[in-house]
């Protein structure tokens, strides 16, 4: 549902983004990985056109996304930012508002269908009881719900997480991802996530993307990519990779400096 052809993004001098081509398939869960600036929230902007890149092209079914009007492409992709948190002190409500504004006519009056649409976003995040509520009223999880409920609002088919689980404790970590493992599974929503942390990304993503300084270093299942080698590369750091006893998947353990012989 997206192809991505040899694209390249700079904000300045540096090219960010390098000949980056990737297809993503609808009903996808994917991961993207890779060192601080190695260009995983750049990417995410690049997916929904809050930044344009200045080679190569992105199609979004079969449509450049370059041809296409902010609006439209709303309704098709949201973005839970990193920070997503404004010091305005709206409510709950209207936050998960703003989602229904590329339905909203010119004079931007929301109608049935769109509080409907709000309200069942606010069920399926279980936020309805804090709607009232001020956002900085709310834990971080709280909130975190908040901007998943704004971009559901928008009926879109794809979401876009930058981080969505850093500052999260691990119960708050494990209910988000149940949450996002539904959007996915059960209303066939295309998920693509960056995230820090390679064992979550490992245990719930289907596909990975590693980033290596603006480059698609490896990309495929957390099994090709989750290896001992391949994150020493990148990471430069040592780790010690084996598998979760309880799923399988590849896991990594960070290893102390000076202790890197120690059994491994
Ligand atoms: P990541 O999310 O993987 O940490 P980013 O996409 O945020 O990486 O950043 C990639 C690179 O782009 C970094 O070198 C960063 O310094 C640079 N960068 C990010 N945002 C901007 C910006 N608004 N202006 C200029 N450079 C930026
Ligand atoms: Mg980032």
């Amino acid at each position: 549902m997206i192809d991505l052809r040899s694209l390249s993004f700079r904000y300045r001098q540096e090219w960010v983004l390098k000949e980056i081509s990737l297809r993503i398939e609808k009903g996808e869960f994917i991961g993207v990985i890779g060192p601080n600036g190695s260009g995983k929230s750049t990417f995410l902007k690049i997916l929904c056109r809050l930044l344009s890149p200045q080679e190569g092209d992105i199609l979004l079914d079969t449509v450049p996304l370059k041809e296409m009007t902010q609006r439209e492409i709303a309704k098709k992709i949201a973005i839970v930012p990193q920070e997503a948190y404004s010091l305005f002190p709206f409510r709950v409500i209207e936050i998960v508002l703003m989602g229904r504004s590329p339905y909203l006519g010119h004079l931007l009056f929301e109608g049935s269908k769109d509080l409907e649409m709000v309200k069942r976003a606010m069920d399926w995040t279980g936020i309805l009881s804090i709607g009232e509520r001020y956002m900085d009223e709310l834990s971080g999880g709280e909130r975190k719900r908040v901007f998943i409920a704004r971009a559901l609002a928008q009926e879109p088919e794809i979401i876009l997480l930058d981080e969505p689980t850093a500052n999260l404790d691990i119960h708050h970590q494990v209910d988000f991802l149940h949450l996002i493992v539904s959007l996915n599974r059960d209303r066939g929503l295309t998920i693509v996530m960056a995230s820090h942390d390679l064992n979550i990304a490992s245990e719930y993503c289907d596909r990975l993307i590693l980033l290596q300084e603006g480059r698609i270093y490896k990309m495929g299942s957390p099994r090709d990519v989750i290896t001992r080698e391949t994150i020493e590369a990148v990471y430069g750091c040592r780790v010690w990779v084996d598998e979760n006893p309880i799923s399988g998947m590849p896991r990594i353990t960070l290893l102390k400096r000076g202790r890197e012989g120690s059994g491994a």
